[in-house]
């Protein structure tokens, strides 16, 4: 007979990996599937000076949550590779189908996260890689000492933009508006940092090159008039990151689970409209996506599977 697990937690970033933590310390029979490396969006995070506690100086992303991974596995959660290719999640035993093979549990928490939102000019698949790229811990390095623009104007755009001049000769911020989003204490280090500069009122709307990334055109939106920006000779490329926010990773629930907008709706303690079936972290629709939140949302919906299945016959 196939195993039935007791809770299969699908998602191994802080909210997947908390419930994990929670789940097996209630010693509840607990599986982790995750379909790339652990972390979401803090794998590709550079620092994170947020999180209640932490306070080693420059602790990044992949640090944090490769202590977090240690911790679920500590109190007993096991642990696979695959991606979900299908969901049958009504009934008392909930079907998770992958590439390896069929998984089944009596409750499943949905940490499936949120993914970067493309930038959204022509070409840019081509060059995604090439010059493109949504995440500045892993690419930094590759643009030492050349030029990088950035694309957004939140957290994410602005920290992420200060840790990209720690390599590159200059890097500039293309923002939409002429104000950032960001919160006021991270504008502060930005404006005061001299090797970073902004484009206001600026879009990308094409990218092109060779082989490699080297002109792009941006548009003032108040003016709608276009510019070239094209690599210097001696470089031949630059560097564009994009962000500009997330999307959720929610697809594989359409018409399963209840959404807005493409997150999914909970109540306070998680619970989807399928019982049995929880969401925790950033795939949640609400208010404040941190790790924070993530952590506390994936410690309540472990509970509450442990609640549910002490209450199923
Ligand atoms: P965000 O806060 O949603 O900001 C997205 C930015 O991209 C905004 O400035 C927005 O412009 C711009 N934008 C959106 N769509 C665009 C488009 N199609 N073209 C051009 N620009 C576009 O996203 P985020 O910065 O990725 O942050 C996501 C979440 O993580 C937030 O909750 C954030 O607080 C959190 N976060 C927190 C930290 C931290 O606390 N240290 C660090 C990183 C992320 P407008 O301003 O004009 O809307």
């Amino acid at each position: 007979m196939e195993q039935i697990y007791d809770v299969i937690v699908l998602g191994a970033g802080p909210a997947g990996l908390t419930a994990g933590l929670y789940a097996g310390r209630s010693r509840l029979n607990t599986l982790i599937i995750e379909k790339g490396q652990d972390g979401g969006q803090i794998a590709i995070t550079n620092e994170i000076e947020n999180y209640p506690g932490q306070q080693v100086e420059g602790e990044s992303g992949p640090s944090l949550i490769a202590r977090m991974t240690q911790q679920a596995e500590k109190f007993g959660a096991h642990r696979v590779s695959d991606v979900i290719k299908e969901v049958s999640l009504e009934g008392d035993v909930k079907k998770l189908t992958g590439n390896k093979g069929e998984y089944l549990a009596k409750a499943v928490i949905v940490a499936t996260g949120a993914f970067p939102r493309p930038i959204g000019c022509e070409n840019e698949g081509k060059y995604v890689g090439k010059g493109i790229s949504f995440c500045a811990t892993c690419d930094a390095a590759f643009f030492e000492d050349f030029e990088v623009y950035v694309v957004g104007g939140g957290d994410a755009a602005v920290e992420e933009a200060m840790y990209l001049t720690k390599f590159a000769r200059k890097v500039t911020i293309i923002h939409r508006r002429d104000e950032l989003r960001a919160a006021k204490s991270i504008q502060e280090k930005a404006f005061a940092n001299p090797k970073l500069s902004f484009m206001w009122d600026t879009v990308v709307t094409k990218v092109g090159g060779d082989e490699l990334l080297s002109w792009m055109v941006v548009k003032n939106t108040k003016t709608g008039e276009e510019t070239l920006i094209e690599a210097d000779d001696e470089d031949g490329m630059f560097g564009l990151f994009g962000f500009i926010g997330l999307l959720p990773s929610s697809k594989l629930f359409e018409g399963v689970l209840d959404m807005e907008n493409g997150y999914l709706k909970t109540d306070e303690n998680m619970h989807t409209n399928i019982p049995g079936v929880f969401a925790a972290g950033d795939i949640r629709q609400k208010s404040l996506r941190q790790v924070v939140t993530a952590a506390a949302d994936g410690a309540i919906a472990a509970m509450q599977a442990e609640h549910y299945i002490s209450n199923l016959t």
